[in-house]
């Protein structure tokens, strides 16, 4: 019998891709869709992939698909991705969507014992310690779609944890390495949207210009791996082939390589713990000649700082800088912040806000609603 696979956040980039691989591989269905408000492209992927059970976070979106498709079964409003996941029988959960709303269906993935592919970091930025005290309870995998947390995830798992002396996420640097602060004061949302190797939705590629993303990036691979922020470096690498490294105590350096196509991620996180053929390109080392790295600008960059700084004051204060960062992000992107106001809006709100680490869910809603409340005055007071 195939594996059967739920996908939350099925029309972004990631769901997209995963529902290629899905289509390719015998040995996967899909039984269970769902999508913030596009509900065009989700009517169509549950026609085209047999879905019969699909959730939609916009009630008002939504409204029209039952005339459209009698058969759907259609969960609706804030929450309808976890109770889709609650709901259904499914063997694995893919979670791409996107910022803190993942929260809770990662939270009910786990809850139900189902292995987890991680698309949403920020599940594990917000509620690291949620999701931390869940798997005490039931031991349930975790497979990270993130392509640096795949590649560790790849790296370490013949390794004790004895044996690793640190972790090495490479960045691409975005479309602004290289650029001093003072080069960084005029960036427009088109020139901070053209990323120069991953395609990707909208607030990834703001967050890989900032870096903040990589910030993100470092408390992921904190909780998935459960090593300590001076353990784990950020090395700029602008052509992305190598995925990420693993320091070991005897001086060895792993590394993985690969072209930077998120369906090998995908790929590998949806059949763990077998490997199924990807269509990409044969990466040929004597054609791409050398490989270029750098150390990172954490003065032009300071999203890194932030991310390390919030991670070594505890779960309360990572999830005061992912809201932060998304209400910057989506402001910049409207024209209400300058590219420079984000990592200040950010910085801000980590000095302001009440940094309790969250003990339940609600709490975690409760933290992040009043970091975003204090970012939206730290956006008026930096913005145009
Ligand atoms: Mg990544």
């Amino acid at each position: 019998m195939s594996r059967r696979v739920i996908i939350l956040g099925s029309t972004g980039s990631i769901g997209v891709q995963a529902l290629e691989v899905i289509a390719r591989s015998p040995e996967l269905s899909v039984v269970g869709l769902s999508c913030a408000s596009q509900v065009g492209p989700l009517l169509e992927q549950a026609v085209a992939y047999g879905v019969d059970d699909v959730a939609v976070a916009d009630a008002g979106a939504a409204e029209s698909m039952s005339a459209l498709y009698p058969e759907l079964r259609v969960r609706t409003g804030a929450g309808a991705a976890a109770r889709l996941v609650r709901e259904i029988e499914a063997d694995l959960v893919l979670n791409a969507i996107v910022g803190f709303a993942g929260l809770e269906a990662t939270l009910a993935t786990l809850e139900r014992g189902l292995p987890l592919a991680l698309a949403n970091k920020e599940s594990l930025v917000s509620g690291g310690g949620l999701v931390a005290e869940i798997r005490r309870q039931t031991p349930v995998p975790i497979l990270p779609v993130d392509s640096e947390h795949s590649a560790l995830f790849q790296l370490l798992e013949r390794e004790a944890p004895t044996a690793v002396r640190s972790l090495v996420l490479t960045a691409s640097g975005g479309p602004f390495r290289g650029r001093s602060l003072g080069q960084l004061e005029e960036i427009s949302p088109e020139e901070a949207l053209a990323h120069p190797t991953w395609n990707m939705g909208a607030k990834i590629t703001i967050d890989s210009a900032t870096l903040m993303n990589k910030g993100l990036e470092i408390i992921e691979a904190h909780h998935l791996f459960g090593v300590g922020y001076d353990d784990i470096e950020v090395l700029i690498h602008p052509g992305s082939l190598v995925h990420s490294l693993v320091r070991l105590v005897d001086g060895a350096l792993l590394a993985h390589l690969g072209h930077p196509d998120m369906r090998v991620p995908i790929s590998y996180a949806l059949h763990y713990p077998r490997r199924a053929e990807v269509a990409v390109p044969r990466l040929d080392l004597a054609e791409v000649g050398r490989l270029d790295f750098s150390r990172p600008d954490e003065e032009a960059f300071p999203a890194l700082r932030l991310a390390r700084e919030a991670g070594k004051a505890g779960e309360g204060a990572t999830c005061v800088l992912n809201a932060a960062n998304e209400v910057a992000v989506h402001a910049f992107l409207e024209r209400r912040l300058p590219y420079l106001g984000i990592a200040q809006v950010v910085e801000e709100v980590l000095h302001q806000a009440d940094t309790t680490p969250p003990q339940t869910y609600e709490q975690a809603v409760e933290l992040d609603l009043s970091a975003r409340c204090l970012a939206e005055t730290a956006v008026s007071r930096n913005g145009r």
